[in-house]
């Protein structure tokens, strides 16, 4: 016997029973979420469930306005059936991105939609100070999507940061200049639930969230510190000590070019973005440009940049054989010039010669606050 509200003993039957309920209304959801309008009969044949259990679950989703009635569809003989949508505006999610200089907020709904976003520069600091604008900007982006507070599942933050594994606490951030911090040093200015989350992990999520066919990914977070995430059957694998994916510290040059973490021959001291903005007034768009327009400079730099870029890329290859994924600064702009890093890719393979397994990212905005709040998102999404 399990006690159940108000202290009565529920059968243990009884549980199961709601659980089957919970899991076939859950797998409705997901199955109208994915379709644009669906009828009730389409619903029962796909998912293999009677009709009244099909709309029991339906009365139930409606109730919770996840799921509206939307017109009807058209037939090939026979009478036209109601149709079904998600109301993916029903809940929202915001997800921040905390750098040195800038902080961003986006609010996305149960798809996954961005319904705004914006960025300010503001120079991290652990101060009341910092935290309040921080809110200041979350009900900016809240004011702008058309979404009640009522309606937000909770803040996503991502921060460039080792994040331990209840999502409390941040450490090692050198892009930050703290050493560590809380998550109730957020929670003051924001009144919703709040988790951190590291920030390639987080972009890393948001390239893989509702593509299942992606399957595993090293996601290769290219700004101006370089990480990364790993991602198995869409599931971030933090290792133990939460340090897992951090591409940017993993040798390729013996003895070779010092990282800002001390040692020598780190990947990040090849591949940081800062490298290509550096030729650019600070800018990896304009690098892109120019070499576009066939500067010179930007091209040797961008040659030199392609080679340690294959290394890494082939490592990963190497150790995780899954799809690579280019991120961050460089993977956002780099589409022009990705098929000449997909050629040297497959050059280097032992086993194959087809560097098909690598790709850009698909958010070329925010992935990283975007991905954060996916993961209220698919929280929620999971236990409906
Ligand atoms: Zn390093």
């Amino acid at each position: 016997m399990i006690v159940g509200e108000e202290g009565k003993t529920v059968p243990q039957v009884t549980v199961n029973n709601l659980e089957v309920r919970r899991a076939n209304r859950n797998r409705i959801y997901q199955y109208i979420s994915r379709k644009e309008q669906v009828s009730k009969q389409e619903i029962a044949h796909a998912l293999h469930m009677s009709l009244p259990t099909v709309t029991q679950n339906l009365k139930d989703l409606m109730e919770q306005e996840l799921v509206e009635e939307a017109g009807m569809l058209e037939s090939t003989g026979g009478r036209k059936a109601a149709a079904y949508s998600c109301r993916f505006r029903a809940r929202a999610a915001i997800g921040v991105d905390l750098t040195k200089n800038h902080i961003s907020a986006v609010v996305v709904d149960l798809k996954g939609t961005v319904l705004s976003h914006k960025r300010i520069r503001c120079a991290f600091s652990k101060t009341e100070a910092y935290f309040h604008r921080l809110g200041q900007l979350v009900e900016q982006v809240i004011g702008c999507a058309g979404v009640s507070s009522s309606q937000i599942l909770g803040v996503g933050i991502a921060v460039p940061a080792i994040v331990s594994q209840d999502h409390q606490t941040m450490s090692y951030s050198p892009a930050l200049g703290e050493t560590s911090c809380r998550l109730s040093d957020f929670e003051q200015a924001l009144p919703y639930p709040c988790f951190l989350y590291n920030d390639a992990n987080a972009a890393g999520f948001a390239e893989t969230w509702n593509h299942s066919q992606i399957g595993n990914v090293a996601y290769l977070s290219l700004n101006f510190t370089v990480g990364g995430a790993i991602l198995i059957d869409g599931k971030v694998y933090g290792g133990d000590d939460r340090r897992s994916a951090e591409f940017g510290h993993m040798t390729i040059v013996p003895e070779g070019e010092l990282c800002y973490c001390g040692q020598r021959g780190c990947a990040d001291a090849y591949l940081s973005a800062q490298r290509l903005a550096e030729c650019a007034d600070g800018s990896v768009a304009l690098f892109f440009d120019k070499l576009k327009a066939g500067d010179e400079h930007c091209r040797e730099v961008w040659d030199q940049y392609v080679k340690a870029l294959v290394l890494t890329v082939n490592n990963l290859r190497m150790i995780f054989d899954c799809s690579v994924i280019l991120g961050g600064y460089v993977g956002s702009y780099a589409e022009d010039f990705l098929a000449e890093v997909v050629e040297a890719a497959a050059q280097k393979n032992t086993f194959e010669r087809d560097g098909g397994y690598l790709r850009a990212c698909s958010y070329r905005l925010e992935a990283t606050a975007v991905g954060a709040g996916l993961q209220f998102v698919e929280r929620f999404i999971k236990q409906i």
